[in-house]
């Protein structure tokens, strides 16, 4: 027999004249988080139908699981079982349903609920709910029926060539599908905050590529391994990931050596964001993503931002930017990245950290300083030497 999974959208239902280019993007990304799967794609009618030729219990919940977890502009899945447009069977398939359902949650009320979206049967959905309903009660008639809150719900969609039997409905993600809002960069550190951040942006339609900055002797290969993992563990919401690796070594050495030490953090950024520019340019990325937040540390206050800000050609976009810390750490926790990145590797910028950063750098007093540096050449050598890594 086969499973379906009956795939409903969130906010996409609302975009009615871009919905083919909303469909199209989720469904890629159906694919990909099902890579490993043998899936098909049934049909398409305001929801999604997907198909898996396996009755294997353990497959169809790792299928339900990665729809329901790793898909964003999904609202809901509900995998059933297909069946031939013939009443008697599909009230066999219901009994059936009912039977396991009753095995593992001993519900007691219950109710139909049928759906026709084509009106291609004689009978109205009520009707036809009420001779279901009739058949699963005939067989376990310890239940009652109940429309308004049911402890057990069995559905059914009647369609055009078959219907579907389904009794379960896996909350998902619901944001828009990833790539329905362009292209970003996410300036990925080892850090807690910048995968999370790459995450939320995701959750609202942004693919990902990530840009890590690291200073070669002085932080390790480990540390890159690091922010690879963490790479590839955002790739699990979205087709293809994309890393540059930036050498970093040459503009900490020249800030460190060259200017005044309590400018190093934001100059740091600043300098990130000049290499930024360019490989966004380069690879047409719509925004920058950061895992910054208000206050967090000396080199994210209001004042330092809008430094960092005047050098971006592109908006910076800071989802965590309102976030606590423990907030943060919750949703690292709920999608894996907690764990790699409390590993302890250096991460570039706490090396050559000064003892007392300012918190309210003027960009007058940042160029004075950026002055002593030849910040076209450091620059061009960051851009000639990035490593991309795809992944
Ligand atoms: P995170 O936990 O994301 O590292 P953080 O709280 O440690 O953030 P900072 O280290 O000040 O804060 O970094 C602020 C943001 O700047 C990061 O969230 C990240 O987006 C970017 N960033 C910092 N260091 C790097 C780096 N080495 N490579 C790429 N981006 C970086
Ligand atoms: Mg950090």
């Amino acid at each position: 027999m086969k499973i379906i999974y009956l795939i409903k959208y969130g906010e996409l239902m609302l975009k009615k004249k871009n919905r083919r280019f909303f469909e199209d993007a989720v469904i890629r990304n159906c694919f990909a988080v099902l890579r490993g799967h043998t899936v098909k794609k049934v049909k398409l009618f305001g929801r999604l139908l997907l198909e898996t030729e396996t009755e294997n219990e353990a497959e169809k919940n790792a299928v339900t699981q990665k729809l329901a977890t790793r898909v964003f502009g999904l609202s809901s899945v509900s995998p059933g079982t297909s069946v031939e447009n013939d009443l008697e069977k599909i009230a066999s398939e219901c009994i059936a349903q009912a039977r396991k359902y009753i095995a593992q949650h001993s519900p007691r009320t219950f109710k139909i609920e049928v759906r026709r979206p084509y009106k291609n049967f004689a009978k109205t959905s009520l009707q036809i709910a009420s001779e279901l309903g009739s058949a699963v009660w005939t067989e376990f008639q310890h239940l009652e029926v109940d429309l308004n809150a049911p402890d057990m719900t069995i559905r059914v969609e009647l369609l055009q060539d078959f219907s579907i039997v389904y009794s379960e409905k896996h909350k998902c993600l619901k944001g828009l599908p990833v790539g329905s809002s362009g292209k970003v960069g996410l300036l990925l550190s080892g850090g807690i905050d910048s995968p999370v951040a790459g995450y939320l942006a995701q959750k609202r339609g942004c693919y990902l590529n990530c840009v890590y900055f690291h200073s070669p002797p002085h932080t390790s290969a480990k540390a890159k391994e690091k922010v690879v993992d963490l790479a590839r563990k955002l790739l699990d919401y979205q087709t293809k990931m994309r890393l540059f690796v930036v050498n970093f070594t040459e503009s900490q050495l020249m800030l460190k050596k060259l200017t005044d030490e309590q400018y190093f953090v934001v100059m740091g950024r600043r300098m990130m964001m000049r290499i930024v520019n360019r490989i966004a340019k380069e690879y047409e990325f719509k925004a920058i993503i950061t895992g910054e937040s208000l206050g967090q540390v000396s080199s994210q206050t209001l004042e330092n931002m809008h430094c960092i800000d005047t050098i971006a050609e592109l908006p910076v976009l800071r989802p965590l930017i309102c976030y606590d810390k423990e907030e943060t750490v919750e949703i690292a926790r709920s999608i894996g990245t907690f764990d790699i990145s409390i590993l302890p590797y250096d991460d570039c910028c706490t090396l050559f950290l000064p003892p007392n950063p300012n918190t309210r750098s003027r960009i007058t007093e940042l160029e004075r300083e950026e002055k002593k540096l030849d910040i076209g050449s450091i620059v061009e050598k960051a851009v000639q030497t990035v490593e991309i890594i795809d992944l």
